[in-house]
């Protein structure tokens, strides 16, 4: 048994660090604890996401870019651009590195490498986690560990993409813009896109990602990025680094039968990932300054909000026509790269959009397959390969 602390992070990655660093800069005196199974921190994903010009953001972004593209396989791309926003990248080593020093800097606060979770035991009105590295009474407990695979299989689609970052020695890239969603098309897997994030001339990060109603497996997305990249002349870059996920995209928050008193679930494993997108940095450094107001305060930590009811509606019927219409999904997006203004889409995008949005993004979409996606039966995904 371990000397009893207030605090016990569950899980030292996006979601545990930037609650951890919000703390230490809100001078939270309690003893707290992060719990964290890796040995050591790699560059192991990107976070992108649009955020307002002048917010502030946790770590300084590696990129920022001002337009964005989609474009369907051989087809004009359509670039756009949100007054006011720009689409910022963080790469995860600074955030990690950022999270550490700060972390380090308090002597009350400990993150634990290498050491892993098990039950949260809340027996004789008595909190306590037990771990690989013995058990610590507590007071509050964060829980931000992903998933069981086995409860992804709620699911409506999977994000499945595989990217490297490659480099050249002469320029190859444009890097005034991202592109967002190009070479759309649909195969008998589903719907294919790449996402390019140019980072200089020279640098690109390259993903080939897939919206399927399985979960697809490394062989299949890594086939994907070949094509990708022989199809652009780029097979021959040097690799820098890699990266690759199976993002569930409306995939309902947990059932918790019997919350436990001062103990909160956060992240992805708590339903963090927006549905329309499978993304969830900003949803997730919204949690962490409204769950560290709460400990600063020293009242007990709180999970995500509830999603706006509109805007689940929508991520929900717009995953159903997307899971029913693969060979559509392109034309799709492309409808509403051209016909909704970028701003309003970004806003959409963002959780930040209004009634008008809403109605811009519906009066966009072509109205057979999402009366199909209300009305029809629901989706069930078949199991993961
Ligand atoms: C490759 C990739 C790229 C992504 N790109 C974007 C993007 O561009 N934009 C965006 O908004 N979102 C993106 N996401 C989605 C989302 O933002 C990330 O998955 C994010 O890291 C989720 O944060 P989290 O804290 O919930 O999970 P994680 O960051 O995965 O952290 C969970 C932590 O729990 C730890 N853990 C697991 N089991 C235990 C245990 N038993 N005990 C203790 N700890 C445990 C894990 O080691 C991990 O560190 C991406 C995801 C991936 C995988």
């Amino acid at each position: 048994m371990n000397d009893p602390v207030d605090l016990v992070v569950v899980g030292g990655g996006l979601a545990g660090l930037s609650l951890a660093t919000r703390l230490v800069r809100g001078g939270y005196a309690g003893r707290v604890v992060i719990l964290e199974p890796r040995g050591e921190y790699v560059d192991d994903r990107s976070w992108a996401f649009w955020t307002p010009a002048h917010h502030a953001l946790p770590v300084a972004p590696a990129r920022q870019w001002n337009h964005w593209q989609f474009s369907r396989q051989d087809g004009e791309p359509v670039t756009r651009r949100a007054p006011g926003w720009r689409y910022a990248y963080i790469r995860s080593l600074d955030l990690y590195r950022n999270a550490l020093a700060l972390i380090a800097s308090r002597p009350n606060f400990r993150l634990l490498m290498g050491t892993r979770a098990n039950a949260v035991d809340a027996s004789g009105g008595h909190l306590s986690v037990a771990t690989t590295a013995g058990t610590f009474p507590t007071s509050f407990v964060v829980d931000t560990r992903p998933a069981a695979m086995d409860r992804f299989s709620g699911s409506t689609l999977f994000q499945c993409f595989s990217g490297r970052e490659l480099r050249f020695d002469q320029a190859r890239f444009d890097d005034s813009r991202v592109e967002l969603m190009t070479d759309m098309r649909s195969d008998a897997l589903g719907f294919v896109f790449s996402y390019v994030l140019p980072l200089s001339p020279t640098r690109a990060l390259v993903e080939a990602t897939r919206f399927s109603t399985r979960a697809l497996g490394q062989a299949q997305l890594c086939a994907d990025l070949d094509q990708t990249l022989a199809a652009r002349g780029w097979s021959n870059a040097q690799v820098l680094r890699t990266e690759t996920a199976v993002l569930p995209m409306g995939l309902p928050a947990p059932d918790v039968a019997e919350p436990i008193a001062g103990v909160a679930h956060a992240g992805m494993g708590a339903g963090a990932l927006r549905a329309a997108s499978g993304f969830g940095f900003v949803r997730i450094q919204a949690w962490a300054d409204r769950c560290a107001r709460e400990l600063l305060q020293g009242r007990p930590p709180v999970g995500h909000p509830a999603e706006p009811k509109v805007q689940g509606w929508m991520d929900r019927v717009f995953l159903r026509a997307l899971a029913n219409n693969p060979a559509r999904s392109p034309e799709f997006f492309l409808r509403l790269a051209s016909s909704v203004p970028g701003e309003a889409f970004v806003r959409f995008m963002s959780e930040q959009g209004g009634w008008r949005d809403h109605a811009r993004i519906i009066a966009a979409l072509p109205p057979g397959p999402f009366l199909q996606a209300l009305h029809g039966p629901s989706l069930r995904p078949r199991p993961s390969t």
